[in-house]
């Protein structure tokens, strides 16, 4: 699940911990009193068991793959996802999670399912998907004390060709962030290149909602843009062994901006043209970045030659 992006101090991490998305905490760029981010990097041990997590996660979402097709709903994806958490005895992380606007209900739900212009934060519902829907499916579990969070966006059926070309711009964004991390020292040299590519493919890096540290708990610092941020500037995130982020990219056809509709959640483009996001809980070791959130293991990434912004 995405962070709502801080704007101001670290006083409001609470505040913060109580959005689901990662919404930009109020307040903490351009606050006077802000101090960098105080980091909690995890142990070999540690990871290991996020790692567990993390397969959860992926068999989860595996699981939802599988099954999106017209006329499956975003309700009945839910139902699978909290089965397959019963199952490994992994407590869901989004249910229940309180927003950070007062007065609005917590979050009703296992899973975010967005749709087609819904960017983050959608909630399950009994409608039937289409043929040419996009959605977004996000989850989150906590196993033995540890989270993994990840998201794909399925297409329904045959999508619109360029409802594929944001899907695999998405994918790719997510994709050559993970690679970057093995040659990148800092954080902000991987959101710029993010941003260069999207921006490359004629589409719009969302800024509201950013990745998140992640561990014992869903969202720990840092904030993770997936652009070169004013506080990332300020404060940008070495990638050392140790630090594991929730990476993801949130790409629209149209524009970045978002508005929150009335249910207090649901996180959709101004201007309803369609939106993706995908999500991997990642650790960096002294072997590279490791994705945590896929079933199989798989070697670290390797750097590729080169990473090439092109237009193709
Ligand atoms: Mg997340």
């Amino acid at each position: 699940m995405s962070s709502h992006r801080s704007l101001g101090s670290r006083s409001s991490i609470p505040g913060f911990l109580s959005s689901l998305a990662h919404r930009p905490r109020p307040g903490r760029e351009g606050s006077k009193d802000d101090a960098p981010p105080i980091i909690k990097l995890k142990s070999p041990r540690e990871i290991a068991l996020m790692r567990e997590a993390g397969r959860v996660v992926a068999k989860a979402l595996d699981q939802v793959r599988r099954m999106a097709a017209p006329g499956v709903t975003t309700a009945d994806m839910a139902d699978v996802v909290a089965a397959v958490f019963r199952e490994y005895n992994a407590k869901p992380l989004f249910l229940g999670y309180p927003s950070s606007d007062k007065g609005k209900p917590p979050f009703p739900a296992v899973i975010c399912a967005s749709v087609n212009e819904q960017v983050v934060h959608g909630i399950p519902n009994r409608r039937p998907l289409r043929e040419g829907d996009v959605v977004s499916i996000d989850t989150g579990c906590n196993l033995n004390g540890w989270c993994g969070d990840a998201a794909v966006t399925l297409a329904i059926g045959q999508p619109s060709p360029q409802s594929e070309k944001l899907l695999s711009v998405t994918v790719e964004t997510l994709d050559l962030a993970i690679r970057a991390m093995s040659r990148c020292r800092y954080w902000s040299e991987v959101a710029s290149l993010m941003d260069r590519y999207v921006k490359s493919q004629g589409f719009h890096v969302i800024e509201k909602f950013v990745g998140h540290g992640i561990g014992q708990t869903m969202h720990e610092e840092p904030q993770v843009p997936n652009f070169v941020s004013k506080s990332l500037r300020k404060h940008d995130i070495k990638l050392e062994p140790g630090l594991v982020l929730a990476i993801e990219p949130m790409v629209a056809v149209g524009t970045k901006e978002v508005r929150t509709l009335t249910d207090g959640w649901t996180v959709e483009t101004k201007d309803r043209r369609p939106s993706a996001h995908f999500e991997h809980t990642v650790a960096v070791t002294v072997d590279g970045p490791r994705i945590l959130t896929l079933i199989e293991d798989t070697p670290a990434a390797t750097p590729p030659d080169q990473l090439t912004i092109g237009s193709t």
